[in-house]
């Protein structure tokens, strides 16, 4: 349907916090790692040396977007990895200290499916509960922390509805306790400022392929003395700390991916993409009744646009925009066949129901304002046609506890 010469669709991509495409020049960068370039970084021959010397040159850029020292940087699989180096190696390695980890209810599920596997190890894990907006309160915080906490581990921005949390305050808090702290911030990284000194942060997810790099590399900054076991044992490779062979191509295409987004943040192209974000979100609060935009209306990352539609479900919007080439993200996850409600939405005390009727818009660098115009001059009608069908908006009343949720 896509492909048909004449009639093809347009198509318009609104995901970009699920993936990003490959820059032409990060594209570009890696393919001579393909091909000729092929050496092994740990052979001491000229072809070994010349991969090392790239890989390193792409640490230092890594290291350059957050402040840190290169040899801080160490080169993973991806976010999930780095999720999940930082969690379980600082857990493993500090249990003679403690065995409680603080997190919050609205972390990825690299973060929390990472918990509840420690839970089963014996280890205490708290989740801080989150505001309306979405916010961890510094308050609750504190008193969570006790003399067994080893590990504070908050997401920078939340990659479902963007709400960026008070990282410095909570660095601050996490130092003055003597406790790690770790952040997911790979939604954040590369795309506003982050300091790692400033912020207070010990360990720090980073992902590529959220930045217009390659997917399946990624990058766990560890700060210098922070006692952490490995999960991957073999060679010597990334310091000794991550053991396999390194992905060079992946490495090299990471590293410039991260070199152009610390000059697209310099550059200020976040402030003209959440002018089209807030466009987007006008024009649907203004043409459609009945909806909700999720997350904080200012501290949010500038690309999210995340909106519960009332009566319907977001994974059916989801379908219908798809059908017009469209690529949006619905909020509900679907686990083993049936929908769940989003576990970040519900923590923000949306109700369930409502909850279902979650789509997130995320828009990247490519994104115009026309496009955002076509997604207005389709929406309201598939929203009214979904509600027509759906039973939820009819004005019959529920029998008593047959409705999905009260209407008001
Ligand atoms: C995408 C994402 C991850 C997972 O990263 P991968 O590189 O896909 O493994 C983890 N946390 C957040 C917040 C994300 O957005």
């Amino acid at each position: 349907m896509l492909e048909k010469g004449k009639n093809m669709i347009k198509r318009i991509y609104l995901d970009h916090s699920a993936t990003t495409y490959i820059l032409d020049e990060v594209y570009e960068a890696m393919l001579p790692y393909l091909k000729k370039s092929f050496g092994n970084p740990s052979s001491f021959h000229w072809l070994g040396r010349e991969a090392r010397k790239s890989v390193e040159n792409s640490r230092e850029k890594i290291a350059e977007v957050i402040s840190a020292k290169p040899n801080e940087i160490y080169f993973t699989s991806g976010g999930t990895e780095a999720d999940n180096t930082a969690i379980k190696g600082v857990a493993f390695a500090n249990q003679s200290k403690g065995n409680q980890i603080i997190t919050s209810k609205i972390e990825h599920h690299a973060v929390i499916h990472t918990c509840q596997y420690l839970e089963k190890k014996g280890f205490n894990i708290t989740y801080l509960p989150v505001d309306k907006y979405g916010t961890v309160g510094l308050d609750a915080l504190k008193s969570a922390i006790t003399d067994k906490t080893i590990l504070i581990s908050i997401m920078h921005a939340n990659n479902e509805i963007g709400t960026i949390q008070p990282i410095e305050e909570i660095g601050r808090i996490a130092k003055e306790s003597g406790i790690y702290f770790h952040t997911d911030a790979i939604q954040s990284f590369g795309k506003i400022p982050i300091d790692i000194n400033k912020m207070n942060i010990d360990l720090l997810s980073m992902s590529a392929h959220k930045i217009y790099g390659p997917k399946g590399i990624g990058a766990l900054f560890i700060r210098k003395g922070v006692k952490i076991e490995s999960l991957f044992h073999g060679g010597h490779h990334e310091m000794n700390k991550r053991a396999g062979t390194e992905n060079v191509p992946g490495i090299i295409g990471f590293g410039k991916a991260g070199e152009i987004a610390k000059k697209d943040i310099e550059n200020n192209i976040y402030k003209k993409i959440g002018e089209l974000r807030d466009y987007l979100q006008n024009g649907i609060t203004e043409k459609i009744n009945n909806v909700y935009v999720n997350g904080h209306p200012e501290k949010r990352l500038p690309i999210i646009l995340d909106v519960c539609f009332e009566f319907i479900e977001g994974e059916s919007i989801m379908l219908k925009l798809d059908g017009k080439g469209m690529a949006v993200s619905s909020g509900s996850a679907c686990t083993s066949g049936s929908l769940e409600p989003s576990h970040v939405l519900l923590a923000m005390g949306i109700e369930p129901a409502l909850a279902q009727g979650s789509v997130r818009f995320s828009l990247g660098k490519e994104n115009t304002k026309q496009e955002m115009d076509e997604v207005l001059s389709v929406l309201p009608e598939i929203i009214e046609s979904l509600r027509e069908m759906s039973p939820f908006s009819s004005e019959i009343p529920f029998p008593e506890g047959a409705g999905p949720r009260k209407r008001h």
